[in-house]
């Protein structure tokens, strides 16, 4: 039998680690999956994306600089997805394309699973207001916080994030949005969305947010530590990267295309020692 095609589209892909991700998902499973790296025009995700199911493709992962576009291509959209307003996860069935975002249920297993803390009844400090924080923030939900507080550089942004999740009624979890000189007191889990980390910026949090149970966890990953992840262990927090997230993204997708769901630690602790 041919394996099923899958593929991730980004612009640049070179560097994605996607491939190697879910080629030992497959392993592990024993699903007949291929899977490979497709470098898709910035103006043309929309062909690239059509052309892949054309050829029999079966499912697509979505990154930079394309979420949004995979977002407007689905016909149908999971309620993450549309949280979210953006799509890394795309499922091809005939004429329907499903569009997924499985980032936030990622971060969550991550810190679930991985890190082994509880997000019920904790106070959340999210950085950031871009894509990836706007991709988190119905999962982080979900899990029933005592609070929730996204702090940006663009305080509107942040207040707008919020938005849609206010006018539908967060329960109990108290939300809150403003600037990253805001929050007061000791937060539970402190997760830095932002872009900063890229350019060796610290996100302006005061110190006194991390306590030492406080759970910091960079959404980006590489060989060194990050700026926010030093800052937050020279406050005597436990940090953490965004590498557990990117995997647990990824097992989230092949879940929702082979309904099947991949064991992560080995691969994990495998891809940390690669780093
Ligand atoms: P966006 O460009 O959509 O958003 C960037 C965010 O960072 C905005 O909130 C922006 O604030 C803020 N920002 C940028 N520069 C600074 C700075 N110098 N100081 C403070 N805030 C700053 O990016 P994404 O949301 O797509 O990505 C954010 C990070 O998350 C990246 O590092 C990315 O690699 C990582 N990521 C990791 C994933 C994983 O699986 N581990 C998955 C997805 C993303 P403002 O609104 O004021 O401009």
């Amino acid at each position: 039998i041919q394996p099923d095609a899958y593929c991730v589209f980004g612009n640049p892909i070179a560097h994605s680690k996607s491939p190697a991700i879910h080629a030992a998902f497959a392993g592990q499973t024993g699903e007949a999956i291929v899977y490979e790296r497709r470098l898709a025009p910035l103006d043309g995700f929309a062909l690239a994306a059509r052309g892949f199911a054309a050829e029999g493709g079966k499912g697509a992962n979505v990154t930079v600089p394309f979420k949004l576009d995979a977002c407007a291509l689905a016909t149908e959209l999971t309620p993450r997805a549309k949280a979210a307003g953006a799509v890394n996860t795309l499922r091809f069935d005939g004429e329907e394309i499903l569009g997924d975002n499985t980032d936030g249920a990622g971060l969550v297993a991550d810190i679930l699973r991985n890190a082994g803390v509880a997000i019920r009844g904790k106070r959340v400090l999210l950085l950031g207001a871009g894509g990836a924080a706007r991709g988190v923030v119905l999962p982080l939900l979900q899990e029933q916080p005592q609070e929730l507080f996204v702090a940006n550089r663009t305080v509107a942004t942040a207040a707008k994030l919020l938005e849609q999740f206010q006018q539908a009624g967060a329960g109990d979890i108290a939300l809150r949005a403003g600037g990253f000189e805001q929050p007061e007191g000791v937060f539970d889990i402190v997760i830095n969305a932002t872009s900063a980390s890229l350019a060796g910026d610290l996100p302006p949090v005061p110190a006194t947010v991390f306590g030492s149970h406080t759970l910091a966890l960079d959404m980006m990953y590489g060989a060194a530590p990050t700026v926010f992840m030093e800052f937050a262990a020279q406050q005597g927090a436990q940090v953490r990267d965004g590498l557990g997230m990117l995997v647990e993204q990824a097992a989230e997708a092949f879940f929702v295309w082979r309904g099947v769901r991949p064991a992560t630690q080995d691969l994990l602790a495998l891809l940390r020692g690669a780093l």
